[in-house]
């Protein structure tokens, strides 16, 4: 039988800091964690081979009592916790009081620290045969931490290490974290002696959000003010134009404590649903304030993750605080104009064509008139708006069957008229669900539609949030199915044909999760297949009436699959480019 033996305490060191040591990032984040609770205004890191040589954390903090020393190294000594009770009450970043033990523990460790009172403070260093040598230390007050050959004494860990490259971006990672939920704190980066980050105090979050990934993210955001309560959120989410390929750019913190959430991603994913497409993810920057006693921080070993006791508080707080903060934006996308003008051609002598126009009988055109518009000049129709429009713009010109192009004070709009005709019809049937007043057409006799099987199924599957929407579908066997109503507002297209759209859609998507993101998206699915395509050309009433519904529409900008509806080529570009200005 084998003998059990009660671990001597060095292994049991070594454990605990596998589970929250596991590379040089933790290191510096654990590291940057203490300054911050000892109320540092100023830290400087610096990392060598991307912290595997070298980790060194200097801060101007509170310091460390020299008769505390030795103990602030021993595992589970804290100065942040004194009874259970507190666990549920933390206030501080740190509280298990096992960091210094861990890191200690697997690096040659030295910790100099002086409190600001004091005119003496105290070094001590871990020598190599484990002996810890304590003398007195006179550097400047704070602490000065220095932790060399991390991991020289579990081999397997250091062969885990990756380039140094790789290691200074997740410690990298490490501090930008701490860095965006203490903005007014100076922090600096080194790296093999060049500096990654120097963060001076920043009076605000976006500055920060600037310093640390550029003015182009800085300029496209949109504050979030706290709205008084137990739990506010507040912070900066950025313009649908700015999205990005991955999350990584979606920052989440509580009580000043980075963490992640995998349904608060969800939240602000939901926020932006119909404003991007699908698969591009926003960009976001979101800090929560909730009592303490109302987050577990205490769940994960190297506190990653929490737990609310409310969590669907928290998640809705996030998602109707971002979507009203995007409705009140007037989101027309920048059409992004060349960068430098199109370069003309060799310079040849100036054809005649450009010195003496060639005289065309002069046409009086309506004001926003381009090229082809049909002769007769329209007045603007007057409709009264419930919501002032975003811009006062004249009539419009239909181009290459597809767009449709329209003058305002700013500049020039080019809108696509599927994508527009695509969020109307969206709005307008969401609009009537909610209101229980769909207008459902019956066929006569049901259209039987064939399918493959495995689409007549995923079909099926979905029936009944199809009839919800008045695309009512029933099994006929063999793969058919059969079509029997369709919405009225959709009838502009053969019913069957939106039936195929959707088979189409939900062959080709992973499935939402909710039901509600499974609604909207057959929905946006209906309205695409039943909007007008590029390629119809639109009688000059048609193409006004789609211009007064696009004033009426809450969200005209991007249709609901958030590709933009509406381009805005400013009179300011264009006079740049035109060398005007
Ligand atoms: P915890 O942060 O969970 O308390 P640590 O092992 O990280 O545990 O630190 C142990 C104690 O050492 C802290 O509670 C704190 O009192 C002290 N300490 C650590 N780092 C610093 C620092 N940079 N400045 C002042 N005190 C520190
Ligand atoms: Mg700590």
């Amino acid at each position: 039988m084998p003998e059990i033996l009660q671990l001597p305490p060095d292994v049991v060191n070594k454990i605990a800091a596998g589970e929250v040591i596991e590379r040089p990032s933790s290191v510096v984040k654990e590291l940057l964690e203490n300054s911050i609770d000892a109320g540092s205004r100023r830290i400087d890191i610096e990392l060598e081979q991307g912290g595997a040589e070298l980790i060194r954390v200097v801060d101007d903090g509170c310091g460390i009592d020299p008769e505390q020393l030795a103990l602030a190294l021993q595992p589970h000594a804290t100065s942040k916790l004194r009874t259970a009770d507190d666990l549920f009450n933390v206030a501080t970043l740190g509280f298990r009081g096992e960091a210094l033990a861990s890191i200690a523990g697997i690096s040659r460790f030295i910790i100099q620290s002086r409190p600001r009172d004091h005119d003496m403070g105290a070094e001590l260093r871990l020598e190599a045969d484990d002996r810890r040598v304590q003398r007195p230390w006179a550097g400047a007050a704070g602490t000065r931490i220095e932790v060399r050959n991390l991991f020289h004494n579990i081999p397997v860990r250091k062969k885990f290490l990756k380039s140094p490259a790789a290691e200074l971006g997740q410690a990298s990672e490490a501090v930008t974290r701490v860095a965006l939920a203490h903005a007014a704190v100076h922090i600096t980066l080194r790296h093999n002696g060049r500096t990654v980050h120097d963060l001076p105090p920043c009076g605000s979050t976006r500055e920060r959000i600037g310093l640390l990934f550029g003015p182009e993210i800085r300029d496209a955001l949109h504050d979030i003010e706290p709205v008084p309560g137990t739990h506010r959120v507040s912070g900066c989410v950025a313009d649908p134009a700015c999205d990005r390929g991955n999350n990584r750019l979606q920052y989440f913190f509580v009580n000043g404590r980075w963490f992640r959430d995998r349904s608060l991603q969800f939240a602000l994913a939901d926020a932006y649903r119909n404003l991007i497409m699908s698969g591009r993810h926003p960009v976001g920057f979101l800090f929560l304030e909730v009592p303490t006693d109302e987050v577990d921080v205490n769940i994960h070993p190297t506190k990653a993750e929490v737990k609310f006791r409310a969590p669907q508080v928290v998640f809705s707080l996030v998602r109707s605080a971002v979507k009203d903060r995007l409705q009140r934006q007037n989101f027309v996308p920048k059409a992004a104009m060349p960068a430098r003008p199109i370069a003309p051609p060799e310079m040849a002598p100036l054809p005649n064509l450009f010195v003496q126009p060639r005289a065309a009988p002069p046409v009086q055109m309506p004001a926003a008139a381009g090229p082809s518009t049909p002769a007769q000049p329209r007045e603007p129709a007057a409709i009264e708006h419930p919501i002032a429009p975003p811009i006062a713009a004249a009539p419009a010109v239909q181009m290459h069957d597809a767009y449709l192009i329209q003058e305002t004070p700013e500049g020039m709009l080019v809108i696509d008229q599927h994508a527009l005709h695509e969020r109307i019809l969206f709005e307008q049937m969401r609009r009537r669900l909610a209101g229980g007043r769909l207008d459902v057409q019956r066929l006569l006799v049901p259209d039987p539609v064939e399918l493959p099987a495995v689409q007549a199924a995923a079909v099926l599957e979905v029936a009944a949030e199809l009839a919800e929407l008045g695309l009512e579908v029933s099994d006929f066997g063999g793969g058919t199915v059969l079509l029997s109503s369709y919405p009225v507002l959709l009838g502009r297209r053969p019913p069957r044909e939106i039936l195929l759209g959707v088979v189409d859609e939900l062959m080709s998507k992973d499935r939402t999760p909710s039901r509600e993101g499974l609604l909207d998206h057959l929905l946006a699915t209906m309205a695409c297949k039943a909007a007008v395509k590029a390629g119809d050309r639109l009688s000059p009433e048609e193409i006004q009436h789609l211009l007064e519904l696009r004033d009426l529409a809450e969200e005209s900008h991007h249709c609901p699959h958030g590709r933009p509806t509406t381009l805005l080529f400013s009179r300011q570009d264009l006079d740049r480019q035109f060398r005007r200005t």
